[in-house]
Parts: C-alpha cells; structure tokens; sequence
C-alpha cells in the first residue's frame, strides 16, 4: 500500500469511502468549523435556498472532502466531485456546472490549481448562476449565456493564501480545518477499529492517536498497519507494545514524524546549519516538490514547534535539533 502519508493514494479510496463520517454529528472534531457550518446550513434551509459558497481550507487528509459529502447529505442534495487540475479548460467546467440540478453541491477539490479561464467562469457562475459559453474562434465567435440552477460550490485548499482575491471574495464562509487532538484522534479511531473489525485495546489506540500528525487519514492507516503486524506477528490483538513495534517498522518515529517530516528536518540543521533557507532550496536537498513540503510536511512541523516560517526562511527550533539528537546551537530559540 501507499506511504504513510498525509495524502490519499489510489487504492486508499474504498477503504476511505467506508470509514467516511456520514453526518455532522458523527464528525469528530473541528468544534468550530462544525458549528460554524451547523448556522451556514440552518439559516439556509429556513430561508429554502442553497447556502453560500464555502471554502474548506487546511492540510490534507484532515477532513475537507468528508465535510462537502456531509453537507450535501445534510441538505439533502447530490454532490458533483471534481478537482482544480481537472478543470484544465473552461469547458470542462462549463460541462460540470451544466450538469448540476438546482440545490447540488459542487466540490472542488484543490482549488487553488483551478486554470486561469475556468476560474474566471467560475466567478460568474458562483455570483449570477449563470455561465457565458463562447463558440466558435475569432472574429466569428459568439458568447451565449447559459442559465445554470442555483447551487452551492465548496471548495478545498491545501492553500488558501494561493488563492486570487476574487475568488477568494465569492465565498460567503471560509472553514480553517485544525489538527486534531490526540484525545479526537481516538474517536476516530475507536470508531473505525469497530467498522473494520480490528482488536485495539485503549493503550494501543491512545498510542496511534499520539503518533499520527494530527490527521485522521494518517491515524486510519497507521490503524490498518498495526492490523497487519498484529495479524502476522503477534495474536492479532494491537497492544501497546505491538503498536510500538509495528510503528518502528513503518518508520514512524516518537512523535509521529515520518520519513520525509525527519529528511526536512535533518537538511534544515545539518545541510543549513538551521536556517534561514528557503522552502525551494529545501525541497531541492531533499529531492520533493516545494509544494509538498510546503502544504503536507511544515504546517505539522510548524504545529509541533519544531520548525518556524521567517520572512527570511525556515528556522529550525531547539526542539528541532533535540529531536534529531543534536545540542543546537546557543542562538537558537525555542
Ligand atoms: P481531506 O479532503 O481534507 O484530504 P478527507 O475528508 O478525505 O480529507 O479525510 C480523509 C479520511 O480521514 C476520511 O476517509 C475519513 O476516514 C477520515 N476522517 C477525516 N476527518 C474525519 C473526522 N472528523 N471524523 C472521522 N473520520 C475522519
């Protein structure tokens, strides 16, 4: 299977699918973004018309996709799923929105990667309901207005800052997604021990909640991991010590942090003495795009206290150079 990473791999899809929180009452967590939601849709099905836009913004696997198909369940419509890389032209867009019926949810996952004239056409529909479809080329083209049924568009971001200002303006309501606690992480993870059918006693699942970043998705695979060990190694029950050992194995450390979390770590204090270095050149050392380490491994860096965003660069933090087991140097702050 994949690695034990914050993004969604293929193959991962129907295991998600089965552990997805169907109703807002059964998410777990994010009390703020929940409640926040709970008005935006209630105060929308009193007045009998489809909420404002929303905008889901945080790290991936925290929960983003989950919270559109619950608030289409919650409203009692259909939801479309489609992503910004995918709307390469405003034509596959105009396709999607022509497709909706009135009251759907459209979700638009990474939507900060939407191309230039989709996001443009996009503004109108989300503002008037209404799309312009240019046809033919040149001096001949025509540009007819196409009526488009009310409909709600959520949107994620692993991003929200690379987001341009209009389109950022047509959301009536931005969720910022947090991490999770370990005591939250636990819910989660009882809840999916009993849906797949795993033995995990208490200490098992507190020591899988500590480990997994904060982020669901994580948890869910570290949880299907240490079934395997138990399954193969031991008698099939997740215990304490069979999670550490199953962890050791999945090179998941004391804190949670995997292997790319520990490289950006390990280039910032020992290739750049600590920093300040720019995101790209330390994506470079440790051979990723800057946008992976940039959207899935520093915001939990930064989380932990380990890492810090200066105008200048990344710093690394004492905790930093303690964690890799080195004595950081005296300038260092915590
Ligand atoms: P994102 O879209 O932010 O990357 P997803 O919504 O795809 O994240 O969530 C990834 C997986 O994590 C889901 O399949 C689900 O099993 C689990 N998950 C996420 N948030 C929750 C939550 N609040 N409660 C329970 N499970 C969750």
């Amino acid at each position: 299977e994949a690695p034990l990473s914050a993004v969604a791999h293929t193959g991962e899809r129907e295991v998600e699918t089965t552990l997805r929180p169907r109703t807002l009452d059964s998410f777990v967590g994010q009390p703020r973004v929940r409640e926040q939601l709970q008005l935006v849709l209630e105060s929308a099905r009193k007045r009998g018309v489809p909420p404002d836009h929303v905008l889901l913004s945080g790290p991936p696997g925290l929960g983003k996709t989950s919270l559109a198909m619950i608030i289409a369940a919650e409203l009692d419509t259909s939801i479309r799923i489609t992503s910004g890389p995918a709307l390469e032209k405003a034509g596959d867009l105009a396709a999607m929105l022509s497709n909706l019926a009135e009251g759907d949810v459209l979700f638009i996952d990474e939507i900060h990667r939407i191309a230039r004239p989709a996001e443009e056409m996009l503004y109108l529909a989300m503002e008037d309901f209404r799309v312009d479809v240019v046809v033919g080329k040149g001096p001949g083209a025509t540009s007819i207005p196409l009526e488009i049924p009310p409909f709600t568009l959520v949107g994620a971001t692993t991003r929200s800052g690379a987001l341009t200002g209009p389109l950022r303006d047509r959301f009536g309501f931005t969720g910022q997604m947090e991490f999770y606690t370990p005591e939250e992480l636990e819910q989660v993870l009882k809840r999916s021990a009993s849906i797949l059918g795993i033995a995990i006693d208490d200490e098992g699942r507190a020591e899988i909640a500590r480990r997994s970043r904060g982020t669901p998705r994580i948890a869910n695979r570290l949880l299907r991991r240490v079934r395997d060990y138990a399954e193969v190694r031991a008698d099939g029950v997740a215990t304490l010590p069979v999670v550490r050992a199953a962890l050791q194995v999945y090179d998941v450390d004391e804190l949670g942090l995997d292997r790319l979390d520990r490289a950006v770590l390990d280039a910032l204090v020992r290739s750049f003495n600590g920093g300040p270095v720019g995101v790209s050149t330390l994506a470079v050392a440790v051979g990723e795009e800057p946008t992976t380490v940039e959207e899935v491994c520093e915001p939990y860096l930064v989380r932990a206290g380990m890492l810090a965003r200066t105008p200048r660069g990344r710093v690394a933090t004492a905790l930093a150079w303690e964690h890799l087991g080195l004595q950081p140097p005296p300038e260092v702050g915590r």
